[in-house]
C-alpha cells in the first residue's frame, strides 16, 4: 500500500503513554470488528472459556480506568504515522462523499490505548480488539492487535490493517446516518437469534463502507499496489464468524453470528470495492447476504 507522505489527520488522541490496567468487565454497547475475535484471544488471554468473556462483554459494568492524557503521537512512530495517514484518507473520502449526497460529514477521532481505556461506552479492553463507540464517537485500537492479525490470524499487510481502521470508520458512517441507532432500538424487542442477524447486516455494511472508501481513495491517489486486495480479502475471510468459531471452539454456530461468514466479509469489502457507491452497501435490503 502506498502511503507514505499522504495528510496525516489531526483527529487522533495517543493515550499509550500510562498503560490503562483496570478491569476486565466492559459495559455499554460498542462494535468491534469481530466480537468472537475478543472473545476468542480474551479465552487465551485471560484462560477463560470465550462464551465467558462474550456474556462479560454484552452484560458486564462499566468500569473506571484512569484516563491517559490525549495528546499527538510522536512523529516518528511510523505505526502511528501510518494509522493517521489511513484515518486522513478516509476522512477526504466520507467528506466528499457526503457532501455528493448534501450532508456533511463529520471526522471521528481515533484512540490509540494500550491495555485498557474509558469510552462513553465503557472500557475499552484490548482483548476486544479495535472497536467503534458510537456514544463519544471514536475509534479505539490497541496497536498490538496488528501483530495478532498478521500472527495469530494469517492477515498480514499494510492494506489489511487499513480495512481493519475503514471497517471501524464505516461503523462511525452508519452511526451518522442514524442506521446503527435503528439497529439498537430492536435490542430487547427480537429475539437474541434476530437480533444477531440484525447485528450481521449492520458489519457486512460497515465491510462494504470499508470497500467503499477503498475504491475512492484509489481513484483519487492510487494507493493500492499488487496484492493489497488479496491482503484485505484474506483479513476478512480470516475475521468470519465461522473461521473464528472454527479456530477457538472447532465448531461452527451460525445463529450465533454476529459479524458474518467469511465468504460475506469478503463478499460485502469487494461489493463497495468494485461499486464504491453506499446504496449498493445495502445489507438490509439484500435478499442474500
Ligand atoms: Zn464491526
Amino acid at each position: 500500500m502506498k502511503w507514505e507522505g499522504n495528510r496525516e489527520s489531526d483527529n487522533v488522541e495517543d493515550r499509550r503513554s500510562s498503560g490503562g490496567g483496570g478491569s476486565p468487565l466492559f459495559g455499554g454497547r460498542s462494535i468491534g470488528v469481530g466480537t468472537i475475535v475478543i472473545a476468542l484471544l480474551g479465552g487465551w488471554i485471560f484462560g477463560i472459556n470465550p462464551l465467558t468473556i462474550l456474556g462479560l462483554l454484552s452484560g458486564g459494568q462499566p468500569a473506571q480506568v484512569q484516563q491517559a492524557p490525549a495528546h499527538k503521537p510522536p512523529a516518528d512512530d511510523k505505526m502511528a504515522s501510518f494509522v493517521s495517514t489511513v484515518l486522513a484518507d478516509t476522512e477526504d473520502v466520507w467528506t466528499d462523499v457526503f457532501s455528493k449526497g448534501g450532508a456533511r460529514y463529520q471526522d471521528p477521532k481515533l484512540v490509540l490505548f494500550r491495555g485498557a481505556t474509558p469510552t462513553a461506552c465503557g472500557t475499552g479492553q484490548a482483548a476486544m480488539g479495535p472497536f467503534y463507540c458510537p456514544a463519544d464517537q471514536k475509534v479505539y485500537i490497541d496497536l498490538g492487535f496488528y501483530e495478532t492479525l498478521k500472527n495469530q490470524l494469517g492477515a498480514p499487510g499494510e492494506f489489511a490493517q487499513a480495512y481493519v481502521i475503514a471497517h471501524e470508520v464505516g461503523h462511525h458512517v452508519q452511526n451518522l446516518l442514524g442506521i446503527s441507532e435503528k439497529v439498537d432500538q430492536q435490542r430487547g424487542r427480537v429475539s437474541q437469534a434476530q437480533y444477531n442477524q440484525l447485528s450481521v447486516k449492520l458489519e457486512l455494511q460497515a465491510d462494504c463502507f470499508a470497500g467503499v472508501w477503498a475504491n475512492h481513495a484509489q481513484s483519487a491517489r492510487q494507493i493500492l499496489e499488487n496484492g493489497d486486495i488479496e491482503a484485505a480479502m484474506n483479513a476478512a475471510a480470516k475475521i468470519g464468524d465461522d473461521a473464528l468459531q472454527k479456530q477457538s471452539q472447532g465448531r461452527v454456530v451460525p445463529e450465533s453470528f454476529t459479524h458474518g461468514t467469511s465468504a460475506q466479509r469478503v463478499r460485502w469489502f469487494n461489493n463497495g470495492l468494485q461499486n464504491g457507491s453506499v446504496k449498493e452497501c445495502d445489507t438490509f435490503s439484500a435478499r442474500t447476504l
